[in-house]
């Protein structure tokens, strides 16, 4: 099953694109997370990315396109895989769906996760990353047990350089202006589901995998 995941920053794609992939047992590519890592091992890809990540705005086509394609090409991704984070706009919708068509396949389908503006600005400013396992944490709605600790493996958690209000209100209107148009590129190919992103993570998980169980039969 070849698998979309699209919505604003702190939609909460990530945390489900975890689940999901794992119900599924297709390989999870977000590109943010890729990035992140490169930027963090400080690889020649993370130099060109950095400034462009912080700053909140896109990380030029050229460079994003040719890293998802070398990693759809490799052998886990075969069988199929969701996608979190890619594509962000036109141009990469556009080249994923010719990349595809020369493999012969298409995307199943495009998951919408829906959640309103001032509750992104909730939810991303108080987020944070486990340096260590990468868990995903909230100071208000997921608490860790002691501040500042993951309680899954005592790693240290940070807030990412673009989970600042100001640099949040940016994303979301490089979110609007690039990203958004794909909601409608994918409606049209009637390929495009949009499930309500509110609420307890389990709940949207079960709505996601609901509604793409309803898709597939
Ligand atoms: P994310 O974790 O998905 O919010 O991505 C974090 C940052 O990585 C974004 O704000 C962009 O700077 C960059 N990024 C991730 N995916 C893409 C993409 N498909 N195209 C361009 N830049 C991206």
């Amino acid at each position: 099953m070849r698998v979309v995941l699209v919505g604003p920053p702190g939609a909460g794609k990530g945390t489900q694109a975890q689940f999901i992939a794992s119900h599924l047992s297709i390989p999870k590519i977000s590109t943010g997370d890729i990035f992140r890592h490169n930027v963090s091992t400080g690889t020649e890809l993370g130099k060109q990315a950095r400034a462009y990540m912080e700053r909140g705005d896109l990380v030029p086509d050229e460079v994003t396109i040719a890293m998802v394609e070398a990693r759809l090409a490799e052998d886990d991704a075969q069988a199929g895989f969701l996608l979190d984070g890619y594509p962000r706009n036109l141009p990469q919708a556009e080249t994923l769906r010719k990349l595809l068509a020369e493999w012969d396949t298409r995307l199943d389908i495009v998951l919408e996760l829906v959640v309103d503006d001032d509750e992104v600005v909730r939810r991303l400013s108080g987020r944070r990353t486990c340096r260590r396992c990468g868990r995903i944490w909230h100071v208000l709605f997921e608490p860790p047990a002691r501040e500042g600790r993951c309680d899954d493996c005592g790693g240290e958690l940070f807030q990412r350089d673009d989970d600042s209000e100001l640099t949040i209100r940016h994303r979301l209107e490089v979110y609007a202006k690039q990203t958004q148009p794909l909601i409608a590129f994918y409606a049209d190919e009637g390929i495009l589901l949009g499930i309500d992103a509110t609420g307890p993570v389990e709940e949207i998980t079960a709505r996601a995998m609901a509604a793409l169980r309803r898709f597939l039969l």
